[in-house]
């Protein structure tokens, strides 16, 4: 951490500049500024173009960490009502959610996994396979069992900028897009954010770093040293194809998220691994995992296997060494906040930015945050 070079303008200052324009930041930045807060906004790129935009936009409880099920019902429930709060829709649509087991260990995996997230407030029941097949006729006879949430369904993650924009920009924030930050200097009065390009610096009474998996970048420009582990996550969308499934679905093991758009394409994903380098860009897709979670998907509705891929990509993911998010105070660094790194962090996001801003705000915020100086010193668990 340096100190100020310059004495801090506090006329020419925001009180707070929010630097990361995912899901995590825009919320924050939007809650803020609906509190009455001066607020400006810094993207490297557009809005929500990184994992906010490429995610497979799945609302899900099956998918989330029991510990975050109040975070992320109350997250969806956001989502679903996202015309009324962000003034555009991102095609929220409610749709059941089934996982799956095919085996005697999935099934054992699915009945222990449902009830620690029922326990925290899941609607999850377990249902027999001919249930699960009156909710979805196309599934594969061998299934054996199935977990059941009415709460679940998915937004087109794509559409999540232009709604985060409107929003934003009703709520006077300012937004800097292609904007990269350099660094920051911090001292008690405040923050200089310095960028790549030769653009004015920008001074905030407080600052709040939203950077996704460049979390760890950003806080080592405070001097902070936390790990963020990068998953990359490559997802399959398919040509339209005759309506074959009206369910969300996932399998006990976590590694399948499948569901058919109106449009009739079949998006496919469950976090199969392809290559890159979050630091020196560049990504690049495993075939046997894209041909791993096709199997899959055509295992589980056995009518996908007439579909043919129309495109495949690729999105980095964030996840801290315990598995938790990281949403509060930067440890050292006053008036220095952090928010991301959530499980199942797209159906969360709104509510984490909400109560990243009512903590900033000195507000109780509606469910606990997730103090970053746990993490200090903590190393990645060995994969
Ligand atoms: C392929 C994929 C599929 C997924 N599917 C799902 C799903 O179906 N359901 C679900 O709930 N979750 C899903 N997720 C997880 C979810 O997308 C993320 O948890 C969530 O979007 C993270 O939001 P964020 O705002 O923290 O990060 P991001 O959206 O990554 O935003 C961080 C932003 O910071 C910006 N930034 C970085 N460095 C700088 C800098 N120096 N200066 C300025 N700006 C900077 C980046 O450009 C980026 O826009 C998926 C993730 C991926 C990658």
């Amino acid at each position: 951490m340096t100190t100020i070079a310059k004495p801090f303008d506090s006329g020419s200052a925001y009180d707070t500049v929010v630097i990361g324009g995912g899901v995590m930041g825009c919320s924050t930045a939007l809650h803020l500024a609906r509190a009455g807060m001066k607020v400006a906004l810094v993207e490297r790129g557009s809005l929500c173009r990184e994992a906010s935009g490429v995610n497979a936009g799945t609302l899900t409880l099956h998918m989330t960490r029991a510990a975050l099920i109040p975070y992320a019902m109350r997250a969806w429930q956001m989502w679903m009502d996202a015309e009324k709060w962000l003034g555009m829709s991102v095609l929220a649509t409610q749709a059941p959610g089934l996982t799956l087991a095919f085996t005697k260990d999935e099934c054992e995996l699915l009945t222990l996994r449902a009830q620690a997230r029922r326990e925290k407030g899941a609607p999850i029941e377990i249902i027999s396979s001919e249930r699960a097949r009156q909710i979805e006729p196309g599934l594969h006879p061998s299934l054996l069992m199935a977990g059941y949430c009415e709460i679940d369904g998915y937004a087109s993650a794509y559409l999540t900028g232009r709604a985060m924009t409107h929003a934003l920009r009703s709520a006077d924030v300012k937004i800097f897009e292609n904007r990269q930050v350099q660094s920051i200097d911090s001292g008690d009065s405040g923050h200089v954010v310095h960028f790549a390009e030769t653009k004015e610096p920008l001074r905030a009474r407080r600052i709040v770093l939203a950077g996704g998996v460049w979390i760890e970048n950003m806080l080592a420009m405070l001097g902070v040293h936390i790990p963020i582990k990068v998953l990359i996550n490559q997802l399959i969308i398919t040509e339209r194809i005759r309506p074959v499934m009206r369910s969300v679905l996932s399998v006990a093991n976590g590694l399948l998220s499948l569901k058919q758009f109106a449009n009739g394409t079949v998006l496919i994903g469950g976090g199969w691994q392809g290559d890159g380098n979050r630091d020196q860009g560049g990504i690049e897709a495993r075939p046997q995992n894209l041909v791993g979670n096709m199997r899959l998907a055509a295992y589980a509705i056995p009518a996908l296997a007439e579909a043919r891929v129309a495109r495949i990509w690729l999105g980095l993911e964030a996840e801290t060494a315990d598995a938790m998010p990281i949403i509060g105070d930067v440890p050292g660094v006053s008036n220095a906040y952090v928010v991301g790194s959530a499980h199942s962090g797209y159906t969360s996001g709104p509510f984490m930015g909400r109560i990243m801003a009512q903590h900033i705000l000195d507000q109780t915020p509606d469910l606990p945050i997730f103090n970053p100086a746990r993490l200090l010193g903590m190393q990645m668990p060995v994969a």
